[in-house]
C-alpha cells in the first residue's frame, strides 16, 4: 500500500526549484564548465559576476562574499565600526541585520518603522542619533525601497555611514535609482529564496567607495592582500565559483522575473482592494521588486488557517521581533517597548509570490482571501470587481 504523504498545497508559497527547471540547460552548462575547469573558489566566475552585478546595480565596485550576514558584518568592519559605536537599525527586520552589528562589537539602536511603509522612519532615525552613532542601516524590507534621501540627509548632517541591507531588494528602485546604489555601501544576500538566489549561500557588497571595497576584499580572505600575508585579522567569507556561475545565468533573467512579480502584485492589489486586509502601501517614488507581498490583518492567524484549508501556503515575515528573541534578551527591551513593530509582527502575513506562479494560482489566492473577508460578521458585502 502506498504511504500517505502530506498533500502539497495547490499554491505553494514559493517554488524554489522552478528557476532551475526554467534555465536547466544554461545552468547545467555553467556548472559543468566550472567543475571541469578545476578552480573552485574566487576565480574568473566570481570576478565576472562581480563586474556584472556592479553594472546591474550601478556601482563602481562589487565584492562577492559568503552570505548576506557576512556582507553586512564585513562592511561594518571595513567602515571601522566596532566596540563603543552605535548603529541605528530598523526595529522590524530579519534578525541578521541586528546580528551583523552585534558581531562587529557595536550596539544596535532600534528605530520604529513608518507604519505605512514598514520601512525606516527618517524623523525617528534623526532623533535616535547620539554622539556614539557611527552608521545607519536601512533595510529595503520586503523589496520596498526605504525613503533614502532623508536618511542620507541625516547621515550627512552628523557624518554617519549608511549601509543598505539590500538582501530583499534585487532590482528595486528608489526615485529611479537602483537599491544598492543609494547609500555608501549595500549588502546583498543570494540565499536561494531571494529574488536573485544561488543554489546555496552567497552574498555581495556593492559600493562606489574604492577604499571600502578594498577593505571588504581583504576581510573576506583572512585579511590578506598578498597570499599568506595578513595585514588585518580577517575572516573566511569567499564565494564559490559554482555559485557565481549560477548567479551569472540567473542575473540575466532577474528583470524578467521581477516584471512577473510586479504583474502578480498588481493583480493582488487590484483584486483585493476593498477587502478588509491592509494591502502594501507603495509611495509614488518607490518601484518595489516584490520580494514578498505582505498584507496585514488583526485576524492574522485565522486568515492563515483559512488559506491553508483553501490550499494556499503562507508565511510570516517575521513572527517575533528581534528585541523579543533570546539573542537580544540582554538589551532588556520589554514586550511593549517597540509597539509599532510588535503590532506588525502580530498582524503581517505573506501571500504566495514568485515569478513562476500561474494566473490561476494567483486567482486562487485572491478568491481565498476574499472569501475570508466575506465571512466577517456584520461586514459590508464585498463590492464586485
Ligand atoms: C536574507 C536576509 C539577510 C541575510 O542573508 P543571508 O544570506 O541569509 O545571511 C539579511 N537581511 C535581510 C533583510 C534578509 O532578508
Amino acid at each position: 500500500m502506498q504511504q500517505a504523504r502530506p498533500t502539497a498545497p495547490d499554491v505553494p508559497f514559493l517554488d524554489v526549484g522552478a528557476s532551475y527547471r526554467e534555465l536547466r540547460d544554461e545552468i547545467d552548462a555553467a556548472v559543468a564548465r566550472v567543475l571541469s575547469g578545476g578552480w573552485y573558489i574566487l576565480g574568473h566566475e566570481v570576478e565576472a559576476f562581480e563586474r556584472e552585478f556592479a553594472a546591474y546595480v550601478g556601482t563602481a565596485h562589487c565584492v562577492a562574499v559568503g552570505n548576506g550576514l557576512e556582507a553586512l558584518h564585513l562592511t561594518l568592519r571595513a567602515m571601522g565600526i566596532g566596540r563603543g559605536d552605535e548603529v541605528i537599525v530598523p526595529a522590524n527586520t530579519y534578525i541578521a541585520t541586528w546580528l551583523a552589528v552585534s558581531h562587529a562589537g557595536a550596539r544596535v539602536v532600534p528605530v520604529e518603522p513608518d507604519p505605512r511603509t514598514y520601512n525606516l522612519d527618517p524623523a525617528a532615525t534623526a532623533r535616535a542619533v547620539t554622539r556614539r552613532t557611527k552608521a545607519i542601516l536601512p533595510v529595503h524590507l520586503y523589496g520596498q525601497p526605504a525613503d533614502m534621501d532623508p536618511v542620507m540627509d541625516v547621515a550627512a548632517r552628523y557624518g554617519l555611514w549608511v549601509l543598505e541591507d539590500a538582501a530583499q531588494a534585487h532590482g528595486a528602485r528608489y526615485r529611479g535609482r537602483r537599491a544598492g546604489a543609494l547609500g555608501h555601501a549595500a549588502a546583498w544576500s543570494f540565499y536561494p529564496t531571494k529574488n536573485l538566489g544561488a543554489f546555496g549561500d552567497a552574498g555581495a557588497v556593492t559600493t562606489d567607495d574604492p577604499a571600502l571595497a578594498r577593505r571588504v576584499r581583504m576581510l573576506r580572505s583572512y585579511g590578506t592582500t598578498r597570499k599568506y600575508v595578513a595585514d588585518v585579522r580577517g575572516y573566511n567569507s569567499r564565494l564559490d565559483e559554482l555559485q557565481a556561475a549560477v548567479l551569472r545565468v540567473k542575473l540575466r533573467r532577474l528583470d524578467a522575473w521581477n516584471a512577473r512579480r510586479a504583474q502578480i502584485a498588481a493583480i493582488y492589489r487590484a483584486r483585493l482592494a476593498g477587502s478588509d486586509v491592509v494591502l502594501p502601501f507603495v509611495p509614488d517614488w518607490a518601484q518595489p521588486c516584490w520580494h514578498l507581498f505582505v498584507i496585514r490583518t488583526s485576524r492574522r492567524d485565522a486568515l492563515r488557517a483559512h488559506l491553508t484549508a483553501c490550499g494556499v501556503e503562507t508565511l510570516v515575515h517575521y513572527p517575533v521581533p528581534p528585541h523579543l528573541q533570546g539573542a537580544y534578551r540582554r538589551m532588556r527591551l520589554p514586550a511593549g517597548g517597540l509597539p509599532v513593530s510588535e503590532q506588525l509582527h502580530r498582524e503581517v502575513v505573506s501571500l504566495p509570490m514568485g515569478p513562476h506562479l500561474s494566473d490561476a494560482q494567483v486567482q486562487q489566492v485572491v478568491d481565498a482571501v476574499r472569501a475570508f473577508s466575506g465571512q466577517r460578521v456584520g461586514a459590508e458585502p464585498a463590492a464586485g470587481r
